[in-house]
């Protein structure tokens, strides 16, 4: 078999691999069709741990053949999926919740072990990406129609949502559960087949969530997973034949531009999760301490590798010392480390690519005239750290400001009108998610208005919720995920014209 690794840094090959991801539960073959198969062309992924550098194990890589199989699959049954009863669909998910429930400490231990982020971060995920299982189990059953007699009374209008069609799945390594499981929820609810191609960095979790919704129940066809080494090369495969009628894709927006270019050839329904550059406002009024509380989730949750991460902190001038005083404070005292190790805090980014990306912005932000607070290094250790760091007075033109950091890194910067933060928080080409922490209720909804985002988190840190459409303006997508509507993004609607 030849090996493929998906980590630029290394490529030695795990020591008896098949072993290893069986003992943490996972069998690393494709789920083609919900059918256990090594890749056509016998090659292989070599999954590494990013707290050691050292490959953890491998599973197989799809190739294009496989995906056209597992097209083949998908279509073969997206009928009589359709035509399952809602309620079917949605026990399905509810009884993949629970599996992922009852299971989170050995999924969360995979999930540390191949992306690098604590336990404790890990177990989060698990249980906030099972709800958007439970969430759209809820759903399925509520997908309705309308009746309407037309403006004339000469007709009726008759409106039905019927699901899109078999739907690829392309999700990021830095969410490998909840990314896939808000989509595989709603793609499920609403009756479509699908075939998911999990990040090459973290396809152990997505394995896992296969299996759990195969025990589940969800019938053979439905679902495919398709680890792969040539992402490029199974995708195009795919955007070939018209029998795929749906891309959701949760990434980077250079990616997602592409991707939608490629999905115009065929006219594909696109829903589009990308980038992020999210401001951090703090008001002259803000509570400071709620504001530190908010500041610390908003950007060291999952490591800062979040595209809802906080990413430029926006501070008044009548509060940035203490607000900066307070939140470095905070920083420091943050441990770090091997994330499958009790009490840290802080994991290891995924690869030392990630790594020297985030060192080459601080490089950058000090070398314009930024000053650093704590933190704004690499500890020594084999994986890939990067200390949280603050730094203040970082001026306009740093690469920090426009680029996103994905890393535990905050700069500071100070303004002195709402306008002046309104005008430097919507300066970019992101439109994601926006913080805002004032105390004075009008402010609040004036500025809510006025920034140009997706979501706002008023005088909170953490937006992500299964009950909440989750999505971006401008270049950081189209669609939303999770909420009452995140289950449109698999349906289409028909309408029938009714002669009376
Ligand atoms: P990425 O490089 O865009 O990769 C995302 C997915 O796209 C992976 O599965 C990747 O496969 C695949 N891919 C890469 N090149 C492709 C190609 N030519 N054709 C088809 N698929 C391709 O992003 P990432 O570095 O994994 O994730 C970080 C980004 O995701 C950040 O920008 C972050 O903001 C964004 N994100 C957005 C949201 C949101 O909801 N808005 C949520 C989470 C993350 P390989 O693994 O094989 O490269």
């Amino acid at each position: 078999m030849n090996t493929i690794s998906a980590h630029a840094s290394n490529d030695t090959r795990a020591s008896d691999p098949e072993r290893t991801a069986r003992d943490l539960g996972v069998d690393p073959r494709l789920f083609l069709g919900g059918r256990r198969q090594d890749g056509s062309a016998g090659q292989t992924i070599v999954v590494e741990n990013p707290a050691t550098g050292a490959a953890l194990t491998e599973v197989a890589s799809a190739t294009p053949e496989d995906a056209l199989a597992a097209l083949d699959a998908a279509d073969a049954v997206q009928e009589s999926w359709a035509a399952t009863a809602p309620r079917e669909r949605g026990e399905i998910l509810r009884r993949a919740y629970q599996i992922l429930t009852d299971r989170s400490g050995e999924l969360a231990r995979i999930i540390t072990l191949e992306m690098g982020k604590s336990l404790d971060e890990s177990r989060g995920e698990v249980a906030y990406g099972a709800d958007y299982l439970r969430w759209f189990s809820e759903e399925a059953v509520r997908i309705s129609g309308e009746w309407k007699v037309n403006a004339a009374g000469t007709a009726r209008v008759l409106t039905m949502r019927q699901p899109v069609g078999p739907s690829l799945l392309i999700t990021p390594w830095n969410a490998p559960l909840a990314m896939p499981a808000r989509k595989i929820g709603p793609a499920v609810a609403a009756g479509c087949t699908m075939i998911l191609k999990p990040a090459a960095q973290t396809p152990l979790t997505a394995l896992f969530l296969a299996e759990a919704l195969a025990e589940a129940g969800l019938p053979e066809g439905v679902l495919s997973v398709l680890p792969t080494s040539d992402a490029g090369g199974l995708t195009d495969a795919l955007f070939a034949d018209d029998r795929l009628r749906k891309v959701s894709f949760t990434g980077s927006t250079e990616v997602g531009r592409m991707l939608l270019r490629k999905s115009a050839d065929h006219v594909l329904r696109t829903s589009m999760e990308l980038g992020g550059n999210a401001p951090f406002i703090v008001c002259s009024d803000a509570d400071v301490d709620a504001a530190v509380d908010g500041a610390m989730l908003a950007k060291i949750r999952n490591n800062g590798e979040a595209c809802v991460a906080a990413n430029r902190f926006l501070v008044h001038a009548d509060v940035a010392e203490e607000f900066s005083a307070k939140f470095a404070d905070r920083m420091r005292t943050l441990r770090t480390g091997d994330g499958s190790e009790p009490g840290v805090q802080v994991g290891l980014l995924i690869d030392a690519a990630q790594r020297d990306k985030v060192a080459g912005l601080v490089a950058d932000a000090i070398a314009q005239g930024g000053r650093l607070v704590t933190g704004g290094s690499s500890p020594e250790g084999t994986g890939y750290f990067f200390a949280p760091t603050v730094l203040t007075d970082v001026p306009a033109n740093a690469r920090i400001n426009s680029e996103e950091i994905f890393g535990p890194v905050a700069p500071i910067r100070v303004f002195h009108d709402d306008d002046e933060a309104i005008r430097i928080a919507n300066d970019t080409e992101f439109g994601l998610v926006a913080y805002l922490y004032t105390q004075d209720v009008s402010r609040a909804v004036r500025l809510s208005e006025r920034l140009q985002t997706g979501m706002v988190g008023l005088n909170r840190g953490l937006v992500s919720d299964p009950a909440a459409p989750f999505g971006g303006v401008k270049q950081s997508g189209m669609g939303r995920e999770g909420g009452s509507t995140g289950i449109d993004e698999y349906l289409e609607t028909k309408y029938v014209a009714l002669a009376v």
